[in-house]
This record gives structure tokens, sequence and C-alpha cells, in this order.
């Protein structure tokens, strides 16, 4: 970009500069620039004692808050249907756009390029659905990658988001059910997906083992590279099937498990039974379910009924918003005696 200039000798330029920028004469939207041993800075007018020319600068970056900031939308009403959140998965960002905005779809997705440098691609995600929890997409700005390696807590994961489950949101929860996983502990993740829980746990605490089991082909191959990836093979034994098949599988051969994640909200309710076959007393199952708040002492009171009173809950954790009053919600459960 061109712009007035003056040329001061190197051994004087930082002393102008500073003077300058106190003036308001110096343009700070403007990089300076170094030719020989002169410093080239861009300003607004004349400066006494300098000569006066024009130049070429590179600009500095504008500086962005938010998306919403740069969005080519005309119409300020449409404007303030934008979401405020949206997920970033390693370089990939996840929107969800509401109806009224789909027109405007484009320009969504390379606002959140322009705001966003270390993204390279953009999607809109319907809710996740199906068995395998997967999500709709649609692609919107940038490659069309779905394929991204994401990391938290210092580790790192490939995640597909096309073809997995998968939430930044969990991080926190991941890392507080590894804080309570004591030494030599037998672990189950019945539902682990490309292995974040499982990861985790083997990380920051001690098992014996963790069991992760997922029915998707895809995360389970998801799951064996990052198991790899993060050179935890020793203490995680990924399986790929059903769950409910294998836990009583590992109940034959005699294993109890110490805890148990039932990361499937929508459908943990029915695998429950299956859990407590593969459960000792004394065994921690952290549950996930969406719940309305008024909904949560007929969720626990369910859950009691369905394991014959064999449990207790001991905490309840509300992980993030769902709908207006309804949690992505962990029951923290004790199996209160040896299940029958
Ligand atoms: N724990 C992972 C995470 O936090 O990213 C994945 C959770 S995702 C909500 C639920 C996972 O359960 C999906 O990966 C899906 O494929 C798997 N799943 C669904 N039904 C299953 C079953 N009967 N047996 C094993 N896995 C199952």
């Amino acid at each position: 970009m061109k712009s007035a200039a003056i040329r001061v000798p190197l051994h004087r330029g930082e002393e102008t500069r500073r003077k300058l920028k106190r003036e308001g004469i110096l343009r700070e939207d403007l990089y300076p620039k170094r030719e020989d041993n002169f410093l080239i800075l861009p300003v607004t007018r004349e400066v006494e004692g300098f000569e006066l020319f024009e130049d070429e600068f590179r600009p500095k970056e504008e500086r962005i808050n938010t998306y919403k900031d740069v969005v080519e939308i005309p119409d300020e009403e449409l404007k303030k249907l934008l979401p405020t959140s949206y997920d970033m998965i390693g370089d990939i960002a996840l929107i969800k756009i509401p109806q009224e905005l789909k027109k405007y779809r484009e320009e969504i997705g390379k606002a959140l390029l322009k705001a966003h440098k270390n993204i390279r691609a953009v999607y809109h995600a319907e809710p996740v659905s199906g068995e395998l929890r997967t999500r709709k997409l649609e692609f919107l700005a940038g490659e069309r990658k779905t394929r991204t390696l994401y990391r938290e807590y210092g580790i790192e994961m490939e995640v597909d988001i096309a073809k997995v489950f998968f939430s930044p949101r969990l991080s926190r929860e991941r890392y507080r059910i590894a804080k309570l996983v004591r030494d030599g502990e037998i672990v189950i993740d019945m539902f682990a997906g490309c292995a974040p829980f499982s990861l985790m746990i083997a990380k920051y605490a001690n098992p014996k083992v963790v069991y992760a089991i997922d029915i998707n082909k895809e995360a389970v191959k998801l799951a064996v590279e990052n198991v790899k990836r993060n050179k935890l093979l020793h203490k995680i034994e990924i399986m790929e099937g059903d769950s409910s098949k294998i836990v009583q599988e590992l109940a034959e051969k005699g294993v109890r498990a110490d805890r148990i994640i039932m990361n499937l909200p929508f459908g943990a309710r029915e695998f429950l039974p299956d859990a407590l076959t593969v459960s000792k007393k004394g065994t921690y199952i952290h549950y996930y379910a969406i719940v309305r708040e008024s909904d949560i002492e007929n969720h626990i009171e369910y859950l009691k009924k369905v394991s014959n009173n064999c449990i207790d809950v001991v905490g309840i954790n509300k992980i993030k918003t769902y709908a207006p009053r309804e949690f992505y919600t962990c029951f923290d459960i004790i199996v209160n005696r040896k299940p029958a």
C-alpha cells in the first residue's frame, strides 16, 4: 500500500519512530521497513528535517475480534441471528447456521476463515444422529477436508468429522474423569469413538488397562492411530463391535471394571444392564445423558429402577447446554452392591 514516507538513518530510527508515534504522525496501519542503513517510516504528513516521498508498505493485518466483524451480510437484523459459538476441531470450524441465514452460508464461511488464520475448512453441521452419532455436514469455505489433527491437554488426535463423533467441548470433562482414576484401575470406555476419554485416562492416570470399545469401524481405525501416535498402546486395548456383547464377553472372562464410561447420550440407558454385568461393588460409572434440569430426579429414579437399586448417583455434572434448560449431563454413579 502506498504512503507518504521519510527516510531515517538507522541509528536514529527507533527514537524517531517513537517520537512520530507519540505525535500521531506515524502510520500504524503499515509496517516500517529497512533499506540499507535507513529505516523507512510511513507517515501521515511532512516531518521537519526529513524529505517527504511516496513508498510502498506492507499493511498490518486488520485485527478481527469476531467473524461477525467481517461477515458480508447487508441486513443488520439478519446479522443479529449469527451464531456466537461454533466448534473448532484442529483446523476445521463447525457452525450451525440458522435457516434464515442459509443464503449467506458462503459469506459466513469466508468470514470464519478470515477471522481465524489457523482454520482451513468451514462446515455447517447438523446435530449428531444415528447409531454412529455422526453429523450431516455442508461445506461452506476453504478446503474440502474433513480430517484434521486436534490437540487437547498435550494429546494429539486424528479426527474425521464426517466419519466419527467428536466434541472439543468435552475436553475438560475428559480431564476431570482422568483425574478420578486411581492406580491400577480396569476401565471400560463403552462408546469410545476415536478414543478421547481413553487417551486422556491413559495419559493422566495409571490404569491397569482401558478397554476402548466402539461399533464404528472408522472410529476404531482412528482410535488405533491415535493410541499409537500418543505411545499409549501398552495401556489401551481397542475393541470393535457392539459394546453390549463385548462387555458380556469380558464379564464371562472374569473381568470386573473399576470404572465404566458410558458416553452415549440418548442411548446409554439401554446399556446400563450390560454395564452392570461387568461391574462389582464399588465400580464407578460415568453415565452421560441429555436431560432437562427438571427431569434430573426422574432420571435418577429411572436409573435406580433399571439397575434393581444397586446404584447410587453420587455426582451430577452439567457439562454443556444442549437446549434451553437442557444439559449434556454426567451422572457419576457408584455400584453399591454386587449386581445380580
Ligand atoms: N466417547 C467418544 C467421544 O467422547 O468422542 C464418542 C462418543 S459418541 C457420543 C458415541 C459413540 O458410541 C459413537 O462413536 C458410536 O459409534 C458408538 N456406539 C453407538 N452404539 C454403540 C454400540 N452398541 N456399541 C459400541 N459403540 C457404539
